[in-house]
């Protein structure tokens, strides 16, 4: 891999890009089958992300007509890395073994190891005899939604293709890797104005949010419209606050910290609930709910905005449902794209129907959304929420920290690039979209330390 990154610091011509050999073997971050069982019986909280995800050589698997080799220089963690990590809700293997039955190329996805990872910013180093628009040498960053282009369900929205899956999580050769197989209807240009790891973190996180908010496929977000946003520092809520304050919304975020406040006003966004400081208990215990709870929650927030919420951005799951169906107004929406805290929701039906809002599901982006929120990204509309960075070696580390929330916003990897800062080919542009707002979660996150 040396000679790859090499001739990428040293601004090689495509074509000697290409003519490089593809070595047998990389460094990845995977989990293994055999110890797919290990945590049988812990609880979530005890186990232990470093414990699993191997940082060693795998075998380079071969190439796809409609893909490319990827030399990753940078990659984040998802919740999805953790997930796999911690073999819940169950071990990542069996999307392999499905994988591995549908095509003699999706066979060499059914493995022992699994190369995790959903994320990444790179270059094209060679690319398989069926792409067309990219070419070696392509300064690129990778969305993670994995389809089959010749399946005709793909072909309305990509995300309701029969064999849609995510990359990284339900395929093999994900980002957290120095090279990694990728299918070129994955590929995005890379913002110039960003290094390698600014433009590692968004497009799993972002693509996911504008989704839910803005594209024509969840919540449609209009001008105007009042968003409630739990987790509203975290991955997917930190670009959801941004969506919501450029498109004319107004943001009400949650947080459980006054330095995740702090966070949240320093982006612009007016009304905060610190969820801990306000100690809600929406579960009086481990069956029950409490209303009283919900309606005080509602009462809080109608009194920032004078009104209810138009749109609840929901991902924590059974602990805040209930809750989110009743703060949302008559007519409102509250778009769901994950259950962190348990997936079994309870909420009271009554408070849906007789105020006529709906639940709507979104999950990733296809590539037409993950593209358009590419291009903000390209701006400098939307800029990254990455608060640390972390070295590939050190990826358990990394992905504890998103365990036990204890990151804002993204995490960076860094995987071939040998530093920090690297990449950037548009100073100006960097400069006139601000190296604050682009620093803003690091500068907030080194001050915290
Ligand atoms: P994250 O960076 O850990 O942020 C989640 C935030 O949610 C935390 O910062 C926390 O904020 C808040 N939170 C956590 N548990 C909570 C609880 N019990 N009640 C209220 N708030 C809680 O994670 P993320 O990347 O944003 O992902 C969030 C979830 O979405 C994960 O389950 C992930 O797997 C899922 N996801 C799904 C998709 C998809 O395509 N379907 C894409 C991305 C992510 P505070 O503690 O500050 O309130």
């Amino acid at each position: 891999m040396q000679e790859i990154l090499d001739a990428i610091q040293s601004d090689a011509s495509g074509e000697d890009i290409a003519n490089l050999a593809i070595p047998e073997s990389y460094r990845a971050a995977h989990v293994l089958r055999e110890e797919q069982a290990m945590w049988d019986g812990y609880e979530s909280a005890d186990k232990d992300p470093r414990e699993t995800l191997h940082v060693d050589e795998v075998a380079t698997p071969e190439l796809a007509p409609d893909e490319v080799y990827l030399a990753v220089m940078a990659s984040s963690i998802n919740f999805n890395t953790v997930w796999t990590s911690i073999f819940e809700p169950l071990p990542t293997f069996a999307f392999l073994d499905r994988l591995g039955k549908e095509s003699v190329w999706g066979k060499r996805h059914a493995l022992d190891y699994h190369v995790v990872g959903s994320d990444a910013s790179g270059v094209v180093v060679k690319v398989g005899s069926a792409v067309r628009n990219w070419k070696p040498g392509d300064r690129v960053t990778v969305h993670c939604n994995h389809v089959d282009d010749q399946d005709h369900s793909a072909h309305n929205d990509s995300m309701q293709a029969a064999n849609q899956r995510i990359w990284g999580f339900e395929t093999n050769f994900g980002g957290l890797a120095d090279l990694s197989i990728v299918k070129a209807n994955q590929l995005m240009p890379k913002p110039t104005h960003l290094s390698w790891e600014e433009s590692a973190v968004n497009a799993l996180c972002a693509s996911t949010s504008y989704r839910m908010l803005v594209g024509d496929n969840a919540a449609r977000m209009k001008q105007g419209d009042n968003v409630f946003i739990w987790g509203a520092t975290g991955g997917i809520g930190a670009y959801a606050t941004q969506l919501v304050l450029n498109g004319g919304g107004t943001p009400v975020g949650v947080v459980s910290s006054p330095e995740r406040a702090e966070l949240l006003n320093a982006m612009g966004c007016e009304f905060v609930v610190d969820r801990k400081a306000e100690g809600y208990r929406f579960w009086s215990d481990e069956h029950t709910q409490d209303e009283r709870e919900w309606r005080r929650l509602g009462k809080q927030v109608r009194g920032m905005l004078g009104d209810d919420p138009d749109i609840v951005f929901e991902h924590p799951g059974r602990s805040t449902m209930g809750a989110s169906v009743f703060i949302t107004k008559r007519g409102g929406k509250i778009v769901t794209c994950a259950a962190t805290s348990g997936y079994m929701i309870e909420y009271d039906n009554r408070h849906l129907w007789m105020k006529l809002k709906s639940i709507i599901s979104s999950h990733f982006a296809n590539y037409q959304e993950a593209w358009e929120m590419n291009r903000l990204l390209g701006t400098g509309a939307i800029v990254p929420v990455m608060s640390d960075v972390f070295a590939l070696d050190h990826v358990g580390d990394a992905a504890l920290k998103v365990h036990r929330n204890e990151a804002e916003g993204k995490l960076g990897v860094l995987c071939l690039a040998p530093e920090e800062g690297l990449g950037i080919t548009d100073r100006a542009k960097r400069e006139s979209v601000g190296e604050d707002r682009i620093n803003l979660f690091r500068r907030m996150a080194a001050s915290k330390a």
